[in-house]
């Protein structure tokens, strides 16, 4: 059924545009993600969205032809990652953290990061929100099969369940950021 689906739409727009990305902002104009325009398309026809901007360029089908949205703006706030449970993971744990080693303080990017049982897993630590925290290879080494208070190595901060996440930072390059998106991206653009 998808793929049928798939099959129309591609028959219905020329796949010219596949380089096309459309940024989506949040209904309080807050970056939220780097969508395709087929997805864009999608959330416009769904009347999710607004069109804030265009880029230059047109799908065309047998009859018409859309101008591809270059940005596109909730009708509806969502709250960043806020449905429902967020799922316990590595990935997850390092954002919680701020991708900071808990231990040392130092940031790091996540291949360099590890996942530390405060309680160890051979006294019977789970692996949970609770106590599990972000580590440095060099701290995680250190403290190896210890608890804090015996390798002498207090958290920054207790570890908690969080409720929400913040967004991962787009991965956005310098040079391809059209221009009428400068505005509503962060400053710290790689
Ligand atoms: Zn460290």
């Amino acid at each position: 059924m998808q793929a049928e689906e798939d099959r129309r739409r591609k028959d219905c727009l020329t796949p010219t545009l596949s380089a096309s990305q459309v940024l989506l902002l949040n209904a309080s104009y807050e970056p939220m993600q780097i969508i395709s325009w087929q997805k864009a398309l999608i959330l416009w026809c769904q009347n999710k969205v607004d069109i804030v901007d265009y880029h230059n360029v047109f799908a065309r089908s047998v009859r018409s032809s859309f101008q591809i949205p270059s940005i596109l703006r909730l009708k509806h706030y969502v709250k960043p990652r806020s449905l429902g449970a967020i799922r316990f993971c590595r990935e997850n744990v390092f954002m919680r953290d701020n991708y900071t080693c808990q231990y040392c303080g130092d940031r790091h990017s996540p291949r360099h990061l590890t996942l530390d049982h405060i309680i160890p897993a051979s006294k019977k630590g789970p692996k949970s929100w609770t106590n599990m925290v972000t580590a440095c290879r060099d701290c995680n080494q250190r403290k190896a099969n210890r608890t804090p208070q015996t390798a002498n190595m207090p958290l920054l901060k207790e570890p908690t369940i969080p409720t929400w996440l913040p967004r991962p930072e787009m991965d956005v390059n310098n040079n391809q950021v059209p221009i009428a998106w400068l505005p509503y991206l962060p400053l710290k653009i790689s």
